[in-house]
């Protein structure tokens, strides 16, 4: 496998062609930003954790039966991944209120939500992200009904099976999964496949006895510790 030009370079990852046409490689960088990019900064360690995390997880999203763009990890920093073309949609996941969530409907962080809550974004830097329902999504073309209905049913997979992963796989990791953002892709015949990362820049992750934030609202909202916050997501995988 060759790395070839640069493609694209986002605010966490960069992305490499290679000489197989259907295959990239993505290059996790130490960078952070935050609120749309206005915060900016780096959280030492942060490529190589999110790089082998986002590996483990993706693989056990394999064992479950959710296809993923992972392909193999050839560096601490490096994973070949399956070329896609990404649908510009972040898909969240709400079991817990935090965020945008509890500020937007008034609900304070930390209240168990009455139901699984699956949100979607548009991505698109320039219009802030802006939410966006079904009806809409469709109507803009951002994906149609058939790959919609599809990316709802293996988001909600997504999230009982990491839900499980934290607290009862092999052993209980004492995380709580309190919420995610995922990203699918579409593979050149027509699959849709879960893509991006998971990784505690994408994923809240609380502590579950004592509550502690062990993910990127630590950069964002300035807390400290952020280094071993990641650090410590990483140990208790086991990696
Ligand atoms: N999230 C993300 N990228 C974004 C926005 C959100 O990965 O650009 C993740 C975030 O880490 C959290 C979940 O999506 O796990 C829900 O985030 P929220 O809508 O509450 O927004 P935030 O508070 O991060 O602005």
């Amino acid at each position: 496998m060759k790395k070839m030009e640069q493609l694209y370079e986002g605010k966490a990852k960069k992305v490499f062609k290679t000489d197989d046409e259907n295959l990239y490689i993505v290059d996790y960088k130490d960078d952070a930003t935050a609120f749309n990019g206005l915060k900016k900064g780096q959280i030492a360690g942060k490529g190589v954790v999110n790089n082998k995390m986002s590996n483990f997880l993706m693989q056990i999203m394999e064992k479950n039966g959710i296809p993923t763009h992972f392909v193999e990890e050839i560096s601490d920093r490096e994973t070949v991944v399956k070329r896609v073309e990404i649908v510009p949609l972040e898909v969240i996941i709400r079991n817990i209120a935090a965020g945008s969530f509890s500020k937007r409907f008034g609900v304070e962080e930390g209240k168990k939500l009455n139901c699984t809550t699956l949100e979607y974004c548009l991505k698109n830097d320039d219009l802030g992200d802006p939410m966006i329902n079904d009806y809409q999504i469709i109507a803009i073309g951002a994906a149609t009904k058939e790959d919609l209905d599809t990316i709802a049913d293996l988001t909600f997979k997504v999230n009982d099976v990491l839900k499980d992963f934290m607290r009862n796989y092999l052993k209980d990791l004492n995380i709580d999964l309190i919420d995610f953002k995922i990203e699918f892709g579409k593979t050149p015949d027509g699959q849709i496949i879960l893509a991006d990362e998971i990784s505690p820049d994408t994923c809240r992750l609380w502590d579950a006895t004592t509550h502690e934030k062990l993910d990127k609202d630590r950069f964002r909202r300035d807390m400290g510790n952020v280094e071993e916050a990641y650090a410590e997501v990483f140990k208790r995988l086991g990696l």
